[in-house]
């Protein structure tokens, strides 16, 4: 099968690949239908860690094409979404609610899913089939964010306790900041300001349900923010960076007793912590349990309610994937879609 290989910092390559196989009989076998590339690929793409070889993708929509002999809950051609981490969704850190964490997960983004088919392990936990066969085409790509961007923006939204009557800040304008945004909205926000410098991604944000932009960023952006607010930071903040300004901003703009949902994969992040001890803030975060969320996403994508696809703004065939890394990487686009035949 055809599939991305980063075989470097910056270089990508659409190269023949192993077919997948079932190597558990808790495994599933998909058919990729659509996939994409996601910020965090950028940073090994950036040379921000090792990379040599690898197979890259962690967001997949697709169809089941074989089953291992376990998975008793889905038929060959089922149409399903998965979340960007593989799951039991039966032991207790599942239960609780944070499959991301689940003791057996497993990373799609070591399996790659840019890519004609990938191997699902723990399937019958992670895959949720999408109600009545194939999705219409102009639902793929919201379907798609399901898989993590829409997932992990909605967790930094409730992981922040947005809700009515909240002010809430923004800090990130990529796919999950923006996705941030709609979920914000969604549960139902006051005021949603958003940290952004770039006109599409401000105009974009305020389709999502942004009321406010603030273009200026650090001590600067937060004076701007708790002037805009009267004086006080925001009750909920979303950092959908991972960066040191990005946490320290997203800290600095919540106010004593409220609460910041950092999903920025973290990257170098120093805390001071005399700085955190007097901010008095609550912090959550971390990798979104996407599993968890799926039903209720993607019943709100099929009835219209949302539209998150909005966020692909650049569509390439997987044979392209490097120009799809390239656009992101440049910020000529903000998500990349690929396409698979
Ligand atoms: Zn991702
Ligand atoms: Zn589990």
């Amino acid at each position: 099968m055809r599939g991305v290989v980063m075989e470097a910092p910056g270089r990508v390559v659409v190269t023949d690949r192993p077919d997948p196989v079932i190597e558990e009989p808790t495994d599933a076998i998909i058919r990729v239908t659509a996939a994409c590339v996601c910020g965090s690929d950028l940073w090994p793409y950036r040379g921000g860690w090792e990379v040599d070889h690898a197979p890259m993708g962690h967001e997949y929509i697709g169809e089941v094409v074989e089953l291992g002999s376990e998975v008793t809950t889905l038929n060959v051609g089922d149409h399903v979404v998965g979340s960007f981490i593989a799951s039991c969704n039966h032991c207790e850190i599942c239960l609780a609610g944070y499959q991301s964490r689940c003791v057996r997960a497993v990373g799609m983004g070591g399996i790659g899913t840019q890519a004609e088919y990938a191997r699902i392990p723990l399937a019958a936990g992670t895959l949720v089939p999408i109600t009545d066969g194939a999705p219409e085409a102009d639902l793929v790509p919201s379907l798609l964010t399901a898989s993590d961007v829409l997932g992990t923006g909605w967790f930094a939204a409730e992981a922040a306790q947005v809700g009515p009557g909240k002010t809430v800040a923004v800090v990130g304008d990529g796919a999950v900041g923006l996705l941030g945004v709609l979920a914000t909205s969604e549960l139902g926000a006051e005021r949603i300001v958003v940290f952004s410098r770039h006109e599409r991604r401000q105009e974009l944000a305020r389709v999502f349900g942004a009321t406010d932009v603030i273009a200026t960023r650090g001590d600067e952006g937060v004076a701007e923010l708790t002037d805009l607010l009267g004086g006080l930071g925001a009750h909920s903040v979303i950092e959908a960076v991972g960066n040191q300004v990005s946490m320290e901003q997203a800290i600095a703009a919540c106010r004593p007793g409220g609460h910041v949902g950092f999903v920025g994969l973290n990257h170098g992040v120093a805390l001071d912590g005399k700085q955190l001890f007097g901010s008095a803030v609550h912090l959550h975060g971390g990798p979104a349990p996407v599993r968890r969320m799926l039903p209720d996403l993607i019943e709100r994508i099929q009835s219209g309610a949302i539209d998150p696809g909005l966020v692909f703004d650049h569509v390439v065939p997987l044979e392209q994937a490097a120009e799809g890394y390239r656009a992101m990487d440049e910020r000529t686009a903000i998500k990349s879609l690929l396409t698979i035949d």
